[in-house]
């Protein structure tokens, strides 16, 4: 059976800590589907397509060539499902996400069926896209912090 994983987020914007998971988790699936989320409650604050180009160049020129990028809106799981995946992939980074995981990864498995596996953000566990936006927003150079690609979309 091939195996497909399902890597849903908002990537606003994609940091390294989540290209770090998508690198792990291609190594063990045949299959990783990038899942970038219009999520209404949340509010958007950059450009989607922009953020899918940029993922898609980083994977490229990593040639990682198990990884495809989608824009989506709805359930995961309906996406997922679509794509044919049979596993949804997440990043944890401490005691916090995992409480917050696993509540919609049991929701995932009750009602659609579909299990989650998780990968460890080991030492980038301090990154998230919020800190990365806050130090954006100051002018404080983001670079370190997000592949290449995506820091292009994010000059001033
Ligand atoms: P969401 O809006 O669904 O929380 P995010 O884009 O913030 O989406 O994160 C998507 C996934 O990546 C989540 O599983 C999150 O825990 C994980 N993640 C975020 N930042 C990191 C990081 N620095 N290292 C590892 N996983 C991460």
């Amino acid at each position: 059976m091939e195996t497909i994983g399902f890597y849903a987020g908002s990537f606003d914007p994609f940091t390294n800590g989540h290209l770090q998971i998508v690198t792990k988790a291609a190594k063990c699936f045949n299959k990783i589907i990038i899942g970038i989320a219009y999520n209404s409650e949340k509010e958007v604050r950059l450009d989607k397509e922009k953020m899918k180009e940029a993922i898609e160049k980083t994977i490229k020129e990593l040639e990682i060539k198990n990884v495809e990028v989608t824009l989506y809106s709805g359930l995961t799981s309906h996406e997922a499902t679509k794509y044919g995946a049979n596993i949804l992939v997440r990043g944890l980074r401490n005691g916090t996400d995992y409480q917050y995981e696993e509540n919609i990864a049991e929701n995932n498995e009750k009602i659609f069926g579909l299990d989650t596996c998780y990968f460890r953000a080991g030492d980038l566990g301090y990154l998230s896209s919020s800190l990365v936006m806050e130090l954006w927003k100051n002018n404080v150079d983001i670079s370190p912090y997000v592949p290449k690609y995506v820091a292009k979309i994010l000059k001033k």
